[in-house]
């Protein structure tokens, strides 16, 4: 019989997350201080919590995932299936074959819970009372709640008021979870305020709330910050995905010539593609990796320099392609691939060779449609992000059957969209 659905068992979950610094082709240019103003490298210890930092400066190339972080794995349904998309394929007439990564079985809605649990444990590990985020779309304040809330510490999220403003439901949940949350920017920082004097309805992006928690971290007490993208420990904490999938493969005797996803900050993308990528370093696999994209922010599309992280320049410099860190970028539905640069490690790959990027215009009728198409025959409402990455396999196996080609192509659907409907509703006019 033909197998749809490749689950793990409990004790297949993987136990140690994969760390690719080691093997990247050249080493990872490291972050560094600008040339002026306080040092940004020194007070990162005052801003995250010790098991982060030192996953963030890790140089081994396996960690251990510690047994209550697996515990709470396992509470938020990992493992998560990975599912062959016949629906789809039958309704592509292709002859690729497709499989999609359901991170969208998660209790909050994103893959983001993957390192929302281990951040907030750490944090309660070491005594801490109260951390703070910023988020954009609401996935990663979501996530970070839910874990705080499971491990018994408070949270304060800094909300893209661009986002903020309609999407009234996932401000409830984070409440629920018992989340303080902010409009951003907002009137609880100095940068916040310096913001709204330039102009009170000021819609905000995410390297400005980034500011403004850092800011918050930074001048309080036994509070420290999270960031749920771009940096190392949140990738490494994201390879569970990858790691996952390399095993159901396995299972599924396959070997994937595709990987894709979407791209904002790289910790969707590079959760699934790290673990595959260091095959095609060290084994030869020439396994293609494509990074979907929306033409309101794409960063692989910048200039490969050291910038700052967030709009204050409170950050250390990181070598990532960017558009700067000071860059207007429309808004848009998908608003967690809106952030203005690329994760370092991503980055690196990229400048190896090892990335392709498909961009869709930002109208996102495009990806909105596919999206459609993918709830149509497959059954599950994706997360507008997942839409572009839905889109770009979409495209691929399109591709393959113009070339005949039986391609294996997988993709991840990194968040589900219930409470994207009003997104929905506008780009596919829905009544
Ligand atoms: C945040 C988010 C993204 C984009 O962030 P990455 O760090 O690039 O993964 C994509 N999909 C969903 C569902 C998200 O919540």
């Amino acid at each position: 019989m033909k197998r749809d659905r490749y689950e793990l068992s409990k004790e297949e979950m993987p136990d140690r997350w994969y760390n690719i610094l080691p093997d990247l082709p050249n080493p990872l240019p490291p972050p560094k201080d600008p040339e002026s103003g306080p040092s940004r490298m020194d007070r990162l210890p005052d801003v995250f919590s010790k098991g982060v930092l030192e996953h963030e400066m890790c140089k081994e190339r396996y960690v251990e995932i510690p047994k209550e972080v697996r515990e709470l794995y396992l509470q938020s349904g990992r493992p998560r299936p990975l599912i062959r998309a016949r629906g789809l394929e039958k309704k592509l007439n292709t002859p690729a074959k497709l499989y999609y990564k359901s991170e969208f079985y998660s209790p909050t809605g994103s893959h983001k819970v993957n390192t929302a649990i281990p951040q907030a444990y750490f944090a309660k590990q070491q005594g801490i009372e109260r951390m703070t985020t910023e988020t954009g779309a609401g996935q990663w304040g979501t996530a970070l709640a839910y874990a705080c809330s499971l491990v018994g510490i408070d949270l304060t999220v800094y909300w893209v008021r661009a986002a903020s403003s309609w999407k009234l439901g996932r401000r409830n949940f984070m409440q629920l979870y018992g989340a303080e949350v902010h409009d951003s920017p907002s009137p609880h920082t100095d940068i916040g305020k310096k913001m709204l004097e330039d102009d009170p309805e000021h819609e905000g992006s995410l390297n400005i709330a980034i500011s403004e928690a850092l800011e918050d971290a930074a001048s309080n007490d036994n509070t420290v910050y999270g960031l749920g993208s771009v940096l190392n420990h949140v990738l490494l904490h994201q390879t569970v995905i990858g790691l996952e999938t390399k095993k159901q493969f396995e299972v599924a005797e396959e070997y994937p010539d595709t990987v894709i996803s979407c791209l904002g900050g790289g910790s969707n993308f590079g959760g699934l593609a790290i673990p595959f990528a260091a095959d095609r370093i060290k084994n030869g696999h020439d396994t293609k990796f494509i990074a979907a994209q929306s033409q309101a922010a794409p960063n692989l599309e910048g200039t490969y320099e050291y910038d700052f992280g967030d709009y204050a320049e409170q950050t250390p410099l990181l070598k990532m392609y960017t558009l700067g860190h000071q860059c207007a970028m429309p808004s848009i539905k998908a608003d967690g691939l809106r952030y203005h640069a690329a994760a370092p490690i991503i980055s690196a790959l990229k400048h190896e060779g090892l990335v392709d990027t498909i961009i869709y215009p930002e109208d996102e009728e495009y990806v909105f449609k596919r999206a459609k198409m993918f709830v149509q025959t497959e059954g599950f409402l994706p997360a507008p992000e997942s839409a572009y990455s839905i889109a770009a396999a979409i495209d691929e196996a399109r591709e393959c059957k113009r070339k005949k080609e039986e391609k294996t192509i997988v993709f991840n659907v990194s968040g589900h969209g219930f409470m994207d409907m009003s997104g929905y509703r506008e780009k596919l006019s829905l009544g």
